[in-house]
C-alpha cells in the first residue's frame, strides 16, 4: 500500500516551522488517541500514521533525506521489505509522548500502564553499504555481519535472574515523583525521573549472572537488507528495531545504512542518467559505422548515422537507473567526440591534403552546433 505524504497526514505545509509540526501532530494524537477511541480500528491507524509523520519531521536530519528522497529515503522504499512495515508501534509512540505534551500534561498521555514511567531505547547503529552499478540499477539483498547488543539469552532481555522485579519503593512504581502545584491558572502537575530506579520504576531482585542486570549483551549477527534499486552515494536508509537491543526489554534502536556508490569503469552517473563518451574515428563519423557501447547490463549495437559531428549526444531512451521512488527510467546518453589522429604517415598526409581542396570539408557556417552543456541541460532539469 502506498504511503501517504507526511505533510499531507499532518495538514502542513512543505516549510512548515517545528512549532506548526509539533501543534498540527498534538492536535491529532489527542483527537485519534486509544484512550479516546476504544476499539476503533481506524483511529488506530490514523494515531500511528501520525506519529510516523512526526517521527520523521520533528528531526531535522531525517526530514531532510525525507524532502529529497521521499518515502525511501527515510524507510526504504517501497521494495524495501522489512523497513518500518506496519509504521511504529505504540510503545514508539507513547515514548515520543513526553517531549511533546510535556509535564504539565501530567500522566494522561504519559504513557499506557505505568504512567510516566520510562522506556529504555537502544541507541542506533550505523553501517555503510558499497554497491556497484549494477546493484543499484537492479536492488539487491546485502547481508552484514554486525557487532551489537543483543538481548541476554539466559534471563530473556529482562536482567533479572528469575524474571522478576520488585517495584520501586521511592515512586511506588510510577518512575516519577509528582509534585502539584497551585497556579493562576489552576492546578499544575510537574514530573522528575525517580532517581532510586532510573525512571523504570522497578528494581531487579536477582541479577542475572550474564549480563549482570543490564538484560543485553553484545553478540554478533547477520542482518539481511533489501537496497531498493536507485539508490546513491549519501543516501541513508533505516531499519526499524535493528540497532542496538535496549536494556532490560526496551525499545530496539535502528539500524542505519549509509550508501556508497563504487565507480564504474565506463559508465558515469548524474541523477538517473547515465553518460557513457564514445570517441569514433573520422572516416567512421564521415561514412557512419555501428558500434558496441556498454550498458549496466550488457553490450548493445548503435548505429552512428553517415555525418555525425562530433559533440553529438544519443539518447537511449530507459537505459539509465530506475527512480529510487519508482517514478520511471532515466537515459544513457552517449557522447560522441570525434577523434583527430595524430601520427600520420606521408602517405597518409598525401590523401587528406587532397581532400583539404575540396569544399565538402569546410564547416558550414550556417550550422551552429550547441555548446556541450546547452544539450545537456535537458536531461539534467
Ligand atoms: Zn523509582
Ligand atoms: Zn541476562
Amino acid at each position: 500500500m502506498a504511503k501517504r505524504d507526511y505533510y499531507e497526514i499532518l495538514g502542513i505545509a512543505k516549510g512548515a516551522s517545528d512549532d506548526e509540526i509539533k501543534k498540527a501532530y498534538r492536535k491529532l494524537a489527542i483527537k485519534y488517541h486509544p484512550d479516546k477511541n476504544p476499539d476503533d480500528k481506524q483511529a488506530e491507524e490514523k494515531f500511528k500514521e501520525a506519529a510516523e509523520a512526526y517521527e520523521v519531521l520533528s528531526n531535522a536530519d531525517k526530514r531532510q533525506r525525507y524532502n529529497q528522497f521521499g518515502h525511501a529515503g527515510v524507510n526504504g522504499g517501497a521494495s524495501g521489505g522489512g523497513y518500518g512495515q506496519g509504521g511504529m508501534n505504540m510503545d514508539d509512540i507513547f515514548s515520543q509522548f513526553g517531549d511533546i505534551f510535556g509535564g504539565a500534561f501530567g500522566g494522561g498521555f504519559g504513557g499506557r500502564s505505568g504512567g510516566g514511567r520510562r522506556v529504555n531505547r537502544g541507541s542506533n547503529l550505523r553501517v555503510k553499504v558499497r554497491l556497484n552499478l549494477h546493484e543499484i540499477a537492479h536492488g539487491v539483498e546485502k547481508k552484514i555481519k554486525v557487532n551489537k547488543y543483543v538481548a541476554c539469552k539466559t534471563c530473556s532481555g529482562s536482567g533479572a535472574k528469575s524474571g522478576q522485579y520488585d517495584t520501586c519503593k521511592v515512586c511506588h512504581g510510577t518512575g516519577v515523583h509528582t509534585r502539584v502545584q497551585q497556579t493562576i491558572l489552576g492546578a499544575m502537575q510537574t514530573q522528575t525521573t525517580c532517581s532510586a530506579c532510573a525512571g523504570e520504576g522497578r528494581i531487579i531482585k536477582d541479577k542475572c549472572n550474564t549480563c549482570h542486570g543490564d538484560g543485553i549483551v553484545r553478540d554478533e549477527e547477520v542482518i539481511s537488507i533489501n537496497i531498493p534499486a536507485g539508490v546513491a552515494e549519501g543516501m541513508q536508509l533505516s531499519m526499524q528495531g535493528k540497532g542496538n537491543a535496549a536494556p532490560r526489554g526496551g525499545i530496539n534502536g535502528d539500524l542505519l545504512i549509509a550508501i556508497e556508490e563504487e565507480e564504474h569503469a565506463e559508465l558515469k552517473r548524474e541523477g538517473n542518467h547515465l553518460i557513457y563518451s564514445l570517441s569514433i574515428s573520422f572516416p567512421n563519423a564521415a561514412l557512419g559505422t555501428q558500434v558496441e557501447i556498454p550498458t549496466v547490463d550488457n553490450k548493445v549495437k548503435i548505429k552512428i548515422d553517415p555525418g555525425t559531428q562530433a559533440g553529438k549526444v544519443l539518447r537511449l531512451k530507459g537505459k539509465g537507473l530506475p527512480d529510487v521512488n519508482g517514478y520511471g527510467r532515466g537515459d544513457l546518453l552517449v557522447e560522441i567526440s570525434v577523434y583527430t589522429p595524430t601520427n600520420l604517415s606521408s602517405e597518409e598526409k598525401k590523401i587528406i591534403e587532397q581532400l583539404k581542396t575540396s569544399k565538402n570539408f569546410e564547416p558550414n557556417p550556417n550550422r551552429k552546433e550547441k555548446g556541450f552543456f546547452d544539450r545537456m541541460k535537458e536531461y539534467f532539469e
